[in-house]
């Protein structure tokens, strides 16, 4: 693997309006500054970390970014944002980045420990898509909508049952949507990415990481540029034939 920051090399989003959800921080904040970085014009949203996302904002390349709240397990949140967004013009792309993970052994497991999973990771993807495609179809955009998953979705992983299933069953919607839209010129993918250096990670201990990382051929953590990098690929048009997939960034983890 080769050593030092990946940078991006153009501008293959100039014009685009892109909205990352989750983007105050960690790999969604890595995300938004890619994408500006490749000239599109970024919505940054945060549920609670509005200074943060601020802070977001105006490191990013550019201008015309928009800083918006929202909470994707809340339908009224995902429908006033959505509102915001449409009035600003609209978005040519959208990436399902928000997520949590309350892990637990399933004898342990609260049922709402399992049903905040999946709300915010599997509803939430579910409520935002619903919402980007309709404004889409209205617009008549032949957008791209990536959506984060993760490694834990395809491989599984023990106290991570309510966080798996919320990450495959992304993965399941997002075959069944790309069906759907595909007609209207509209691709749907996913990014799925192995163990990425950010506060979600950053709660293991040392032995929990070097047990992680014996298991990974490229012998290390990902960075949040990894993700951004695969991410703005499937967004623009250099994946134009690519839909209904998921691209995995995990080191060799899970092959
Ligand atoms: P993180 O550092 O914990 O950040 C989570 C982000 O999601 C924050 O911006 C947070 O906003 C936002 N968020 C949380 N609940 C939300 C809600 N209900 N509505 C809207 N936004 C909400 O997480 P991360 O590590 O960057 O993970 C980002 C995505 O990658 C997640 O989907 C995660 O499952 C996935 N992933 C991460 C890893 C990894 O190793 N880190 C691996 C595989 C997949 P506030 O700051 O405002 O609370």
């Amino acid at each position: 693997m080769s050593e030092g920051a990946l940078k991006p090399t153009g501008t293959k989003l100039a014009g685009r309006r892109i909205a990352v959800t989750g983007s105050s921080r960690g790999i969604g904040a890595g995300i938004a500054k890619w994408l500006a970085d490749e000239g599109a014009q970024v919505v940054v949203t945060y549920s609670s970390n509005e200074a943060s996302a601020q802070e977001v904002v105006k490191s990013l390349k550019g201008s015309g970014h928009l800083c918006l709240p929202l909470n994707v397990s809340d339908e009224a949140s995902v429908d006033a944002f959505f509102a915001k967004v449409l009035e600003a013009g609209g978005l040519h792309g959208l990436v399902n980045n928000a997520g949590i993970e309350k892990d637990q052994l399933i004898l342990r497991m609260k049922t709402e420990e399992f049903d905040a999973v999946i709300g915010t990771n599997l509803r939430g993807t579910f409520l935002c898509a619903r919402a980007a495609i309709k404004m889409m179809f209205k617009a008549k955009v032949a957008g791209s909508i990536v959506n984060i998953t993760s490694v834990i979705g395809e491989m599984g992983n023990p106290g991570q049952s309510n966080y798996a299933a919320s990450k495959a069953g992304v993965e399941g919607m997002t075959k069944s949507l790309a069906k759907e839209v595909a007609s209207r010129g509209i691709r749907i993918n996913c990014v799925a990415p192995g163990f990425i250096d950010t506060d979600m990670t950053r709660k293991m201990n040392d032995d929990q990481k070097a047990k992680i990382l014996s298991g990974v051929p490229l012998g290390q953590m990902g960075s949040t540029e990894d993700i951004a990098a695969a991410t703005a690929f499937l967004l623009s048009d250099e994946a134009r034939y690519i839909t209904g997939q998921t691209l995995s960034v995990n080191g060799g983890l899970y092959i």
